[in-house]
């Protein structure tokens, strides 16, 4: 990665960690989910609110490293309008990028600023601080589970 790129995309998870998007609760019939990632002590709430099978809306809360919550905060404002189909098959891009699995540049480019947090694929303790937004997304866009989604 370029040097300017990584500037660039350093500056994006600083400034979704110190000015989240979406931070704040949605209230019903939206549902939730707990997403708990014990190896660093991120934990996070995502809502969604889904109607005709598009997210209508979406927020998160929680506590965390900056990855944790730029990550959060980035995928709010990724899934915000998409289909539920949709997000569902970007959180499977996403994991991609973060475990260093995703090719081309085609690919990589549909990321958009999700792309700020590729770099995380080099440090495989903060791939779960990334991805516990997605793994938290998904469990509350297939309905809110009884147990908190843990990345363990
Ligand atoms: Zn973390």
């Amino acid at each position: 990665m370029s040097r300017d790129l990584n500037e660039l995309y350093q500056s994006v998870i600083l400034d979704h960690n110190k000015t989240p998007r979406n931070f704040h609760e949605l209230p019903p019939p939206a549902s939730h989910a707990d997403g708990h990632n014990p190896l660093c002590g991120d934990r996070l709430t995502v809502w969604v609110d889904v109607e005709d099978d598009t997210v209508k809306d979406v927020a998160f809360l929680g506590n965390g490293c900056a990855i944790s919550k730029a990550s959060a905060s980035l995928m709010t404002a990724a899934v915000k309008g998409k289909s539920r189909a949709d997000a569902m098959a970007l959180a499977d891009e996403f994991q991609k990028l973060v475990t260093g699995k995703l090719e081309g540049a085609a690919e990589r480019k549909a990321l958009g600023k999700l792309q700020a947090l590729a770099g995380v694929s080099e440090y495989p303790v903060r791939v779960k601080c990334a991805s516990l937004a997605w793994h938290t997304l998904k469990a509350a866009l297939a309905g809110a589970p009884a147990e908190p989604i843990t990345t363990e």
